[in-house]
């Protein structure tokens, strides 16, 4: 491919919440400094995504979000990078007054095009090479086989093996299926679901794991807080707790509910003395730009946008 994106920004950060029990270890793997706009694991979820496109000779990529999707966001500027063009399908009706997502998107040089919920719903079964020809089909979130395939190299940058719980947010859960495909024997890998009654999930993670599939693996599906972008007044409380702890931002629709469903687990006894904990941060930070100013204790890293939260 004729770009890339140097992961040495990403670092390993000893963490130490308040809520952590004693005698348990933590860290977290920063993915979210990975680049000042493509953070994250969309990142590892575009790479081979990409490169299969350029190498089958398409130069127009295709994809598909909601209006505050990091996927969208990520996806406008890899391709802006990577020299295609690119169009996103974006579920609803054009806003009168585009949000940030959106706005940046389209700076990239991302054709928008506004679909209906009803034919949003129907995207996995309509034929897009028809309408966009010779271009490259990205399911939302990035959920394919080489999604997953870029996954795996998230837990060898940790570079440390002795963590045995490995925490982090599920969306398609084709970051999860990437950190259980590269974990080891002696880790349990744990995915809080931020999607509501998303029971599917079980499968579909399943069948993205590589033989002989790795045992110790877990959906949570009780830290959602209401469903899909539903933001609480506990989990404000937790994200801003965080911050003020570890000095590092957190996102309202992943990362937060996270790190709040690893501390609703720690406060529960889950993780026994000796116990060492990595929390992927995947990033997202764009997203809290969602948000009404001073809700959260931290400006948004890096943001270019004029319009998001700012810190006195
Ligand atoms: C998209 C996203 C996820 C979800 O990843 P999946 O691979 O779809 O499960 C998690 N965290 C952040 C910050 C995201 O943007």
């Amino acid at each position: 491919m004729r770009f890339s994106i140097d992961p040495s920004h990403i670092t390993l950060q000893t963490i130490q919440p308040a809520w952590l029990p004693p005698g348990v270890e933590a860290a977290m793997l920063r993915l979210d400094r990975l680049h000042p706009d493509i953070s994250g694991n969309k990142w590892f979820k575009l790479k081979y995504n990409l490169e299969t496109a350029e190498a089958a000779g398409k130069t127009h990529i295709v994809t598909f979000g909601g209006a505050w999707s990091n996927h969208i966001a990520a996806t406008a500027l890899a391709c802006r990078m990577a020299g295609l063009s690119c169009t996103g399908i974006i579920r609803g009706e054009a806003p009168p007054a585009p949000g940030h997502t959106l706005q940046q998107a389209r700076q990239q040089g991302m054709e928008l095009c506004f679909i209906s919920r009803e034919a949003y719903r129907e995207k996995d079964t309509t034929d897009w090479e028809q309408r966009f020809p010779n271009s490259y089909i990205i399911p939302e979130g990035g959920h394919n086989a080489a999604g997953v395939r870029g996954c795996r190299e998230i837990l060898p940058l940790a570079a440390d093996d002795r963590f045995t719980h490995i925490a982090c947010a599920v969306g398609t859960g084709t970051t999860l299926a990437g950190l259980v495909n590269s974990a080891g024997p002696q880790q349990e890998v744990l995915g809080v679901v931020v999607l509501k009654g998303a029971g599917y999930l079980q499968e579909e993670v399943a069948a993205m794991l590589e033989a002989p599939v790795h045992p110790r693996w877990r959906l949570l599906h009780d830290f959602h807080l209401g469903g899909y972008a539903r933001v609480t007044p506990a989990l404000i409380a937790c994200i801003n707790q965080f911050y003020t702890d570890t000095h590092i931002p957190l996102d309202i629709i992943y990362t937060g509910k996270m790190v709040y469903g690893v501390e609703q687990l720690a406060q529960q006894g889950y993780f026994p003395a000796g116990s060492r904990i990595l929390l992927v941060h995947t990033g997202g930070l764009q997203g809290n730009l969602s948000l009404p100013p001073g809700v959260l204790k931290f400006q948004i890293p890096n943001s270019k946008s004029q319009n998001g939260p700012h810190m006195p």
